[in-house]
């Protein structure tokens, strides 16, 4: 029997893929994107992928169809230009798969196939000791994944054909999932091609949007944490990303409380992370849930999750039911107004709905343990300053009374560089240890509307 080689980006999937909504996906600046590829381009292609002939006579436009962001994605791998390459001093970039991609990706494939369906979380897989066609799954393929992440998983498809089978995750926010897992990124199998790809991307890409840059930098960090068994040695700092009502975006040391203004936000609104990722959903309910970037990276339109989607397709009075959302490795929450709605299996789309119990008001989830994507429970606060448990222990939904005590009413509590921090609706900021808050007493104090933990990495800041 032959054996499937798939990326699951179970861990992602959850929040990447969704077909209940299309964005558009623009990246103006990046030549692969332009709105039609020329004759030449498209007979050279074709010389590799017979299937595009009958696209070859002619210049191609883009439409958005699924051959069109097939094409798009031949087209990042050919055209996108970097910078001269050096290695990381950790384990993020060697540049050993840095060569041209386009070189690397038809010396192994010859035939891309569009597969009509494929289980939650697969987005592309070749068969080992197959042939040499890739097969792209429908999710892959819609407005939700752009032609980068496309790119990233072509390259990871093509290190396939060489070998490099997945494994199951013994530990980490994989735990349990098959085919999720490399041993080690230094054999160089197909997760390490992933790494590598969205990281050079992420640094040396030179005509690529930067918004698109920052998300291809935090792309290679949640893969190289959360798709080996062997931990990845990467360098990093973690800082508390700071909103105020002026809509300015501070960096502050959790140590020393030192702080500078990094960037300005487009809207005031609630951060959700997933993983190194950042999203925003916006106070007005006109707006919608996007990526967020803290240092005027700009924006993409690229849905950030299924979850997004759905809620950016709904009325400013539905989206008013939303109060929060966390998003684990393998699982997630969404607490409405009036219920928490959990995904609990990383393999299937069912929900399972729990009431709030009665009487009770929900206000935000609060992280005292800190945000981390291996947890499996969460907190949420009531207004009433009860705190309950949620999570999918087990791939089991649970709401439950919790055994967490807080000595204020905290909007938010969050954990940077293992400081605790909590932050009143009033807008001021408190550290807090062993469960007692003291006030830190900044001059934006009083006008903070959020704070999250944001890690920046060494290989990405020096030049
Ligand atoms: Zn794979």
């Amino acid at each position: 029997m032959k054996a499937l080689s798939t990326v699951l980006l179970i861990a992602i999937s959850v929040a990447i893929f969704s077909t209940a909504q299309a964005d558009l996906i623009t990246i103006p600046t990046t030549p692969a994107t332009d709105a039609c590829v020329s004759k030449a381009e498209m007979q050279v292609i074709a010389k590799s992928f017979s299937q595009f002939s009958q696209y070859a006579n002619a210049d191609y436009c883009y439409d958005n169809s699924q051959i069109s962001n097939l094409i798009s994605s031949i087209m990042f791998m050919r055209k996108t230009s970097f910078a001269p390459m050096i290695p990381s001093k950790d384990e993020l970039f060697t540049g050993r798969f840095a060569s041209s991609w386009w070189d690397y990706f038809i010396g192994r494939i010859d035939t891309i196939e569009i597969v009509q369906s494929c289980p939650k979380g697969v987005i592309a897989y070749v068969y080992s000791f197959g042939g040499k066609t890739m097969y792209a799954c429908p999710a892959a393929l819609t407005e939700q994944f752009s032609s980068l992440d496309r790119a990233s998983v072509f390259m990871h498809e093509a290190r396939h054909i060489d070998g490099f089978p997945h494994i199951t995750c013994s530990k980490g926010v994989r735990k349990g999932l098959q085919g999720a897992c490399d041993q080690v990124i230094a054999d160089g199998g197909s997760y390490a091609v992933t790494v590598e790809t969205y990281a050079q991307l992420g640094k040396f890409a030179t005509d690529v949007h930067p918004a698109l840059k920052a998300y291809a930098k935090a792309s290679a960090v949640i893969y190289a944490d959360e798709a080996f068994e062997t931990p990845i040695r990467i360098n990093r700092t973690e800082n508390l990303l700071i909103l105020t009502s002026a809509l300015e975006f501070h960096l502050m040391n959790p140590q020393t409380a030192e702080y500078h203004k990094v960037g300005n936000a487009k809207a005031a609104g609630h951060i959700v992370r997933r993983s190194q990722h950042m999203i925003m959903i916006p106070d007005d309910k006109n707006l919608k849930a996007e990526y967020v970037f803290s240092v005027n990276q700009g924006d993409i339109s690229q849905s950030p999750s299924e979850a997004m989607s759905e809620y950016n397709a709904q009325t400013p009075t539905q989206k008013e039911n939303l109060v929060d959302m966390h998003i684990g490795g393998q699982w997630n929450v969404r607490v409405y107004k009036n219920l928490a709605r959990f995904v609990c299996d990383p393999t299937s789309a069912t929900v399972t709905d729990i009431q709030m119990p009665t009487g009770k008001v929900p206000a935000s989830l609060v992280y005292p343990a800190g945000y981390d994507r291996v947890n499996y429970t969460v907190q949420l606060t009531m207004q009433s300053g009860e705190i309950y448990d949620l999570g999918c222990v087990n791939r089991k939904a649970s709401f439950a009374p919790s055994a967490t005590k807080l000595d204020r009413m905290y909007k938010r509590i969050q954990k940077a560089g293992n400081v605790m921090f909590g932050m009143m609706a009033d807008g001021h900021l408190y550290r807090i240890d062993n469960g007692i808050s003291s006030p830190i007493g900044l001059p934006i104090d009083g006008s903070i509307i959020e704070i999250v933990p944001q890690q920046s990495f060494d290989f990405y800041e020096t030049n």
